[in-house]
C-alpha cells in the first residue's frame, strides 16, 4: 500500500506516519527528516539545503528528485507512506514517474485537515529527542520530565525552522506551492480528508479507518 500525507507544517503528518510506521510496518519516507540527516552531516550539499530550509522555502527539485528516485531503487516500496513529499505539482508528477517506472500505484492521499489559527502553537511548542527522534508538544504530548526525553533521558531540542518567523513562510509556500497538490489528487480520486484537529489518538483511529488497516500486522 503506498499512501501520501498531505497537510500544512504542524499538522501532525510524522506523528500520524510514526503510529502507522510502529504498528502497521509502514515506511516512514519523510523529506524533511532525510534533508537534516544531510544537513547535519556537514556536507556541501547539506550546507545548500540548509539555505533553504533555514529560511522555511523548498529545497530545489533536483535534490528532492534524487532523494526519491534512490528510495525507489531500494524496491523497498510495498508499504510506503510519503510524508512531506510531493510538496508542489512538480514534485507530484516526479513521484507519478518513479510510480509508473516501478509499475506502482499510489493507494490514497490522505488531508489532514487543520484549522490554521492552532498551527503557530503547535509549531512552537514543538520540541524533540536527538537521540531518538521522539517528537514532543508542550500543549498535547509534553514529556515526564520538563526538556528530557521519556525514553532516553536527552536533552529535548527545537528545529532551526521552528519558530513563529520561519513558520510564517513556510505556511505561505504551503497555501502556494503546496495546496495545488490537493486539487491534483482530488481530480484523480485519490484524496480523502481527516479532521486533523482532533485528538491525535482519534486521528490514528479514522486514519486505520479510511485504509483499512484493521487485521494487517506487520512488524
Ligand atoms: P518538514 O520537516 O516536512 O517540515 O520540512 C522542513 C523543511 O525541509 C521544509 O520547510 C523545506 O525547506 C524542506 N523540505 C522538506 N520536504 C521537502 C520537499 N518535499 N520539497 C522541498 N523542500 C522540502
Amino acid at each position: 500500500m503506498i499512501v501520501v500525507f498531505l497537510g500544512p507544517p504542524g499538522s501532525g503528518k510524522g506523528t500520524q506516519a510514526d503510529y502507522l510506521h510502529e504498528n502497521y510496518g509502514f515506511t516512514h519516507f519523510d523529506t524533511g527528516s532525510r534533508l537534516r540527516v544531510e544537513i547535519a552531516s556537514g556536507s556541501k550539499l547539506g550546507a545548500r539545503i540548509a539555505s533553504y530550509t533555514n529560511q522555511g522555502k523548498l529545497v530545489p527539485i533536483d535534490i528532492i528528485r534524487d532523494l526519491v528516485t534512490a528510495y525507489f531503487a531500494t524496491g523497498n516500496v510495498e508499504r510506503v507512506l510519503f510524508d512531506g513529499f510531493p510538496r508542489d505539482l512538480e514534485q507530484a508528477e516526479v513521484l507519478s514517474n518513479c510510480l509508473e517506472s516501478y509499475q506502482l500505484h499510489l493507494d490514497c492521499a490522505v488531508y489532514l485537515e487543520i484549522d490554521s489559527d492552532s498551527l503557530v502553537q503547535r509549531i512552537v511548542n514543538r520540541w524533540f529527542c536527538p537521540e531518538c527522534g521522539e517528537i514532543y508538544n508542550l500543549l498535547s504530548r509534553a514529556p515526564q520530565h520538563p526538556g528530557r526525553c521519556d525514553r532516553e533521558g536527552a536533552e529535548l531540542m527545537q528545529r532551526r525552522d521552528d519558530t513563529a518567523e520561519v513558520f510564517k513562510t513556510r505556511l505561505a509556500v504551503y497555501e502556494k506551492q503546496t495546496k495545488p497538490v490537493l486539487d491534483y489528487y482530488r481530480e484523480r480520486g485519490l484524496l480523502k480528508t481527516i479532521d486533523g484537529d482532533a485528538d491525535i489518538s482519534e486521528v490514528s483511529k479514522s486514519i486505520v479507518k479510511l485504509l483499512k488497516l484493521d487485521g494487517i500486522y506487520a512488524p
